[in-house]
């Protein structure tokens, strides 16, 4: 019999983010208050939960998980397994080269997303706080928030750019399923939305548009918090738990992985699972290298440059240091959504910088990652989101390289979202062909 599932028992579920800042070659650079302007880190104190500004700044090495939301990551089907690609590997001929995979794509919304929504919706229902405010591009992000919104018992609110509200209808009626509030943004919920409808009734909004309402909104409603979805690094603690798991899957099998593939918008699925090992590899206790796949519509680790840099494109963040294409930087659409974004987590950016994360973008028009799709579909059988077929496209390049130089090598891709509500983007493609 094959197994190709690892799995852990609940009772391995990890009791500790990691936090990868104090084993960084060099102290993070802080964030910073632009030159003009309010000062944008009381704007974060007045509108994020004070547990996760101070994770923001912790350079501890580890922090205890709460109870609680171990339980909650049990609920939502935690630890997930890791696989071994048996039937990929076939179909690709390697004899040298083993391909691993982990199951971030079996969350309840379909990413692992859910991993800091859990964390942000369980520490602002502590604060006393009702309700969780936030925006959403791709839609995966108000998905996992409207979902740790509901368990949690609390009220979700999600500003969502009108050019994917209005066709991504599926993952709409998921979020209100759910009990979420979903504004098709510019919205009339806000001043600023409703600024822009004055001018324009069909204005089709933007990323940037929908964070500056969701801040507008969680700073006049009472009990209201903002939460973000990526790039901070409270979040990348959260995601730890991906990392975390895998270690122990792979000594569960006595294997280790020599490069670690995620796709990468703003770095959370990838530092997810990339950061655990990449922490090892500081601390010299092991060997393995990590590659971030990327799109040309926003190859911010491949072609940014290393600066200071806004994290929204209305201003709001303070700023931070970061691989960054510019914040106001437009970018042409991609199916992979999810992937579009001008810069990369500081954390990431800084071990790109010290040269322990190399990068590929691929290119904008997304054939080569839909084939990677199919080919994983029809190989291992499950449908992943088009942003994680990035990670899947490098991993079998990879993996053909390595094996073409006849050189052993062990690759796990990081599977971040499945891909049942993209299937109208599955759809456009193939009517393309
Ligand atoms: C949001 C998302 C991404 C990109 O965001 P990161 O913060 O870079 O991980 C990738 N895959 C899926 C499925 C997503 O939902």
């Amino acid at each position: 019999m094959e197994k190709n599932q690892i799995a852990l028992s609940i009772d391995d579920l990890p009791t500790k983010w990691y936090n990868i800042a104090p084993d960084l070659p060099e102290p993070l650079p802080a964030p910073k208050e632009p030159e003009s302007g309010p000062s944008r880190m009381e704007f974060l104190g007045k509108t994020m939960t004070h547990e996760c500004l101070k994770q923001e700044k912790a350079t501890e090495r580890w922090t205890p998980i709460p109870e609680e939301i171990r339980s909650l990551y049990i609920q939502a089907g935690r630890p997930r397994p890791l696989y071994r690609a048996k039937r990929l590997e076939k179909h690709l001929r390697l004899r040298n080269v083993r391909l691993y995979y982990k199951r971030e794509d079996l969350s309840p919304t379909g990413s692992h997303k859910v991993n800091t929504a859990l964390a942000q919706a369980y520490y602002a229902a502590k604060e006393g706080k009702t309700t969780l405010v936030t925006e959403t591009g791709a839609g995966q992000w108000g998905s996992a928030l409207s979902y740790a919104a509901t368990v949690m018992g609390l009220d979700c609110v999600v500003f969502w750019v009108r050019a994917v509200y209005n066709w991504k209808t599926d993952r709409r009626t998921l979020m209100k399923l759910m009990g979420a509030e979903v504004h098709s943004s510019p919205s009339k919920e806000t001043n600023f939305g409703r600024s822009l409808l004055a001018k324009n009734s069909n204005h089709q909004g933007s990323l940037g548009i929908a964070v500056s309402e969701g801040l507008e909104y969680a700073e006049t409603h009472d009990g209201s918090v903002y939460c973000l979805g990526s790039v901070l690094n409270h979040v990348l603690i959260h995601q730890s738990i991906i990392g975390l798991e895998s270690i122990k899957q792979f000594e569960l099998v006595d294997d280790s992985p020599d490069l670690i593939i995620g796709c990468l918008g703003g770095g959370s699925n990838f530092g997810g699972i990339a950061l655990p090992f990449a922490g090892e590899v500081l601390q010299k206790k092991r060997k393995c290298e990590f590659l971030a796949a990327q799109s040309e519509a926003a190859p911010n680790l491949v072609k940014g440059e290393y600066r200071y840099d806004f994290g929204d494109v209305a201003e709001h963040t303070p700023l931070l240091k970061m691989f960054t294409l510019g914040h106001k930087t437009e970018m042409v659409p991609i199916k992979a959504d999810g992937l579009r974004y001008h810069a990369a987590a500081p954390l990431i950016s800084a071990l790109r910088h010290h040269n322990l994360v190399k990068a590929i973008a691929y290119p904008a028009n997304e054939k080569a990652i839909f084939e990677a799709a199919r080919i994983f579909l029809q190989t291992e059988g499950w449908l992943i989101a088009p942003e994680s077929s990035y990670a899947v496209r490098a991993g079998i390049d990879e993996a053909l390289k390595a094996e073409k130089a006849g050189k052993e090598k062990v690759i796990c891709m990081n599977i971040s979202g499945h891909g049942f509500l993209d299937l109208q983007a599955y759809k456009e493609k193939l009517s393309m062909e």
